[in-house]
């Protein structure tokens, strides 16, 4: 169940101002793994990286680019190892554009693909709260 706790920290996650600085970005994915108290963030960015590789590769080969998840993945393993991460939650928020030309942005759907749910398997978070279209919020559970 969506809680209170979810709630403010997908609200925090949106008014992050790292989601909004960014230049050039026509969609920004923010994500955030959290036990208790701690968190570590993640964002997507145009630049490869071997784990996005390695989950990619019977899936869809072709996408390489580093998703907001798998960075707070690898930065979550950098700093806490992997045990860390069982039992953690993914948060996800996707900001976009509402259509061409217009400046501003609006939430979107940021359901993990499924590149990122075999590492999300594989890695044992066993829980993802993430945005949808018009401020909703969802939750997956494994
Ligand atoms: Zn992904």
């Amino acid at each position: 169940m969506i809680s209170q706790i979810d709630k403010d920290i997908i609200t925090n996650l949106l008014a992050h101002p790292d989601l909004r600085d960014r230049q050039g970005m026509d969609q920004r994915v923010y994500a955030r793994i959290s036990y208790k108290k701690n968190g570590v963030y993640g964002w997507n960015c145009n630049k490869t990286h071997p784990l996005q590789a390695k989950f990619a590769k019977y899936l869809r080969p072709e996408a390489i680019e580093l998703h907001a998840e798998m960075d707070a993945i690898v930065r979550s393993v950098r700093i806490f190892g992997t045990d860390w991460l069982e039992n953690t939650t993914l948060y996800v928020v996707r900001l976009k554009r509402p259509g061409p030309n217009i400046d501003e942005w609006v939430t979107g759907l940021a359901k993990p693909c499924e590149i990122c749910m075999a590492a999300i398997e594989a890695f044992d978070i066993n829980r993802v709260v993430y945005t949808i279209d018009k401020e909703g919020i969802r939750e997956l559970i494994r």
